[in-house]
């Protein structure tokens, strides 16, 4: 870059580019031992329009011992680029199915779903469909109770594929919701063919929904669109009651964010269930 070239830029250019490459190594080597010990899932309840608890999103957290929490942004693509994504990847998906099979066996929480981001390199994977199955079986899970959560750039590439790999995950009953919906360029025509049961609006539409009116146009669009393939559709990153509000209004039937809770632990999501509908 011109201005890196400037007096001494050239010099500063490489000594940022040196800590960017060290730090990455030294993630890179921490994150080959992170698993299992310093990984947790955190839960973040998705709510329908009367404010009863549906089932959580499951968001990956690292807990290392010196740094802290490291938020997933900082190292799920290392971990995507690395291969890393494999081993964690599956580890979500066993967490994830243990605790469905242990609410399975309550009154009370066997309803519950849990949503599961899936990686694109994870998704990818020739066995991947081999793959979920196995860790149904063994963890002895309800399928139906589990949602996979895609992306638009997954699936606009080899569609017959995707096609296929998702239909197999269906026919055991496994859900799909396609995340982050409205980022990406998945055609109607590829969002047709799709065997989806959710459309997840991104947050980055509900922050301003009720002051920007392109937004708001852009929220109304997806929720049509969801309504008129059949799709549930739920909105994530809802901060506020005046959000949820314009959403419901306007036909969006779950919703996901801060107004009703963050991402918690464990303990902490049972407590929520235990307290009942949140803001309704
Ligand atoms: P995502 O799947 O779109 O998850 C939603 C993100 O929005 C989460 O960030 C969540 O904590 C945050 N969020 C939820 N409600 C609100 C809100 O009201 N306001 C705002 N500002 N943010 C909200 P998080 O947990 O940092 O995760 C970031 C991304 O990392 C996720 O985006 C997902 O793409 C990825 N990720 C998280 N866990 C996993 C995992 O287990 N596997 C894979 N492959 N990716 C994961
Ligand atoms: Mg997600
Ligand atoms: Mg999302
Ligand atoms: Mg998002």
């Amino acid at each position: 870059e011109a201005r890196s070239r400037g007096r001494g830029g050239i010099h500063f250019f490489d000594v940022a580019m040196q800590a960017a490459l060290e730090e990455r190594v030294r993630l890179e080597g921490w994150l080959s031992k992170a698993l299992p010990d310093q990984l947790r899932l955190y839960y973040q309840m998705q709510v329908d329009c009367s404010g009863t608890i549906q089932g959580a999103e499951v968001l990956i957290r690292w807990l290392h011992p010196e740094r802290g929490m490291i938020p997933p942004c900082d190292f799920i693509p290392l971990a995507e680029e690395t291969g890393m994504i494999l081993p964690i990847g599956r580890w979500v998906l066993e967490t994830a199915c243990r605790q469905l099979k242990a609410w399975e066996a309550v009154p009370a929480t066997r309803h519950l779903r849990l949503s599961v981001n899936v990686s694109a390199r994870q998704f990818r994977q020739d066995d991947f469909v081999r793959e979920v199955l196995d860790v149904v079986e063994q963890t002895g899970a309800d399928p139906a109770n589990l949602k996979l959560e895609l992306t638009e750039s997954m699936v606009v590439e080899n569609i017959d594929q995707v096609v296929d790999k998702m239909a197999r995950l269906k026919a055991m009953g496994i859900q799909f919701s396609l995340d982050d919906f409205g980022t990406g360029f998945s055609s109607l025509s590829c969002l047709r063919r799709l065997p989806l049961d959710q459309l997840k609006i991104d947050q980055s539409f509900v922050r301003d929904v009720t002051e920007n009116a392109n937004d708001a146009a852009i929220v109304r669009t997806i929720i049509a669109l969801g309504q008129s393939l059949g799709l549930e559709v739920i909105a994530e990153g809802v901060e506020t009651a005046e959000q949820r509000n314009f959403l419901a209004v306007h036909g969006c039937s779950n919703y996901q964010g801060y107004h009703f809770s963050r991402p918690v632990p464990l303990e902490e999501f049972e407590l929520q269930l235990g307290q009942g509908r949140r803001h309704p």
